[in-house]
C-alpha cells in the first residue's frame, strides 16, 4: 500500500513519530508522500523524507498559510522543491470554506498560480487541495500546460461531473478516509465509474480517520480502509485495488 499524503511532520506525531511510521512499514505500507503545508512544514517533510528511504516529500503552501507572496519567500520554496527526495508540489489549491471570511480569494489565486510555476518549470506533479472551488481551480489549471505528470486532486469528495474534467486533463483522483463515513453517494458513483488506472489512497493523516477509528488520529497504515471501501463499492479484491493504486502513485511520483 502506498499512503500518498500523509503530515507526519505534523505535531500531532511528537510523542511517538518513530514509532507510527515503524508500524506503517510493519502493516503493509510501502512508501509514504509527506505533505508540506508551509515553508517550514515543507522543510520539515523534506527531513523526514531524508531519515527514511520510502518517506518522500512534497513541498507546498496551502492556502493562506504564507502572507507575503515576494522574490524571497519565492526564492526559498523553489530552493526547498529542488531538493532530494522531492516528488511533488503541494498542497496547494483554494479552499473557499475555511477562509470564507476572507473579503477576496485573490491571495490564494496568486499563491496557487506560482505553485503550479514551479510544478511546470521543474516538471512535478501538483497536489491539489479544493473546497468549494473546484470551477476556480479548473480554470487556472487548465491555462496551464502539463506534461503527462500533471499531478492529483486530492482528497476527492465532489460529484462525477467535476471529476470527469479533471480526469480529462490528465489528472488522478485520490481518495481518503472520508470516503468510509455515511451519505458519500457522489463520491461512490465516481469511484464506480473512473478508471481504475487514475486512482490513489491516501490518509490526509492525522485529519479524516476512517469510520472505524472516527475520533482519533489517523495514522499512515489506516490507508488499508480506504483500499478495503474502494474495493467493496468497485466489487474488486483488496489486491486488485492494492496494485492499481501502488501503480499509479509509482508512475506519477516516479518513485
Ligand atoms: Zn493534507
Amino acid at each position: 500500500m502506498i499512503d500518498t499524503h500523509a503530515h507526519l511532520e505534523s505535531t500531532h506525531y511528537n510523542i511517538d513519530r518513530e514509532a507510527v511510521i515503524k508500524r506503517s512499514f510493519d502493516n503493509g505500507v510501502e512508501k509514504i508522500i509527506n505533505i508540506g503545508t508551509s515553508l517550514q512544514g515543507s522543510y520539515e517533510s523534506i527531513d523526514l523524507a531524508n531519515s527514511y528511504k520510502n518517506i518522500f516529500a512534497s513541498v507546498g503552501i496551502f492556502p493562506e498559510e504564507q502572507k507575503k507572496i515576494d522574490n524571497d519567500f519565492k526564492k526559498k520554496f523553489e530552493d526547498l522543491a529542488r531538493m532530494k527526495k522531492v516528488v511533488a508540489i503541494g498542497e496547494c489549491g483554494l479552499d473557499y470554506v475555511i477562509f470564507k471570511k476572507e473579503k477576496t480569494f485573490e491571495h490564494q489565486k496568486e499563491l496557487f498560480r506560482f505553485q503550479l510555476e514551479i510544478a511546470q518549470k521543474l516538471n512535478l506533479p501538483v497536489i491539489i487541495h479544493g473546497r468549494d472551488s473546484y470551477s476556480d481551480i479548473f480554470e487556472i489549471v487548465k491555462s496551464f500546460t502539463f506534461s503527462e505528470r500533471s499531478g492529483v486532486i486530492h482528497c476527492y469528495l465532489e460529484n462525477w461531473e467535476t471529476a470527469q474534467k479533471f480526469l480529462d486533463l490528465g489528472f488522478n483522483i485520490s481518495f481518503t478516509g472520508a470516503i468510509t463515513y455515511k451519505k458519500k453517494e457522489e463520491v461512490s458513483e465516481v469511484i464506480k465509474k473512473m478508471p481504475l488506472d487514475r486512482m490513489m489512497v491516501e490518509t490526509d493523516c492525522p485529519y479524516l480517520t476512517p469510520q472505524v477509528f472516527r475520533g482519533q488520529r489517523n495514522e499512515p497504515m489506516y490507508v488499508k480502509y480506504v483500499i478495503e471501501k474502494i474495493a467493496e463499492i468497485r466489487n474488486l479484491s483488496f489486491e486488485e485495488v492494492e496494485k492499481a493504486t501502488n501503480e499509479n502513485a509509482i508512475k506519477l511520483f516516479e518513485i
